[in-house]
């Protein structure tokens, strides 16, 4: 017998040994779990703690992409609906990264209402990352283009969570007025 308090804990320490030698890019370097933390609590609190399944794939969302982590694996772990959630937020690396960007704004409006959500607090905790700890190497072009993009990613996903929507334009218009970026 599992419980969402128990598959939860699992995920998350499932998540942090994967990415244990990852660190996130920003001039702090914060360990890679915070992020995954961050998506977790995002998806949490703008669904009322009703999703659990949303909640697991927030914490495994950068398993497959990022770490070694198969398919298989996740579906003998935690069942095929939660694989399947993380396989839709799964960019395919074999693909340059132009490109890769490209298909995640074409691809946002066909994604399921829990891929959706994952990928908007996704992008939330990206911004909120660029505004508290800017990767030390990026000027405000690089910025700007990256709140540009994740923009329009978010705004395929629109229509399945208001809370989250919200969040993301908040964050997305600090962003404009800290760095004095052009509104896209
Ligand atoms: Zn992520």
């Amino acid at each position: 017998m599992t419980t969402p308090a128990l598959q939860i804990v699992k995920a998350l320490n499932f998540a942090a040994q994967k990415h244990t030698d990852q660190r996130r890019k920003g001039e702090r370097a914060e360990p890679y779990v915070n992020h995954l933390t961050e998506v977790a609590e995002l998806l949490a609190t703008h669904t009322g703690g009703t999703n659990t399944d949303v909640i697991l794939a927030g914490i495994l969302h950068d398993t497959v992409e990022d770490t070694k982590t198969t398919r298989d694996e996740l579906v003998r772990e935690f069942g095929e609906n939660i694989a399947d959630i993380v396989m839709e937020c799964t960019d395919d690396k074999s693909l340059p990264k132009a490109e890769r960007k490209r298909l995640q704004v074409e691809n946002a409006p066909h994604k399921s209402d829990d891929a959706k959500m994952v990928k908007m607090a996704d992008k939330i905790s990206n911004l909120r990352a660029i505004l508290l700890s800017p990767p030390p190497d990026w000027e405000l072009s690089r910025k700007q283009e990256y709140f540009d993009w994740a923009k329009k990613v978010v705004d395929g996903c629109r229509g399945v969570n208001a809370g989250l929507e919200k969040e993301f334009d908040k964050t997305y218009a600090r962003g404009v007025k800290t760095f004095g970026m052009k509104a896209a």
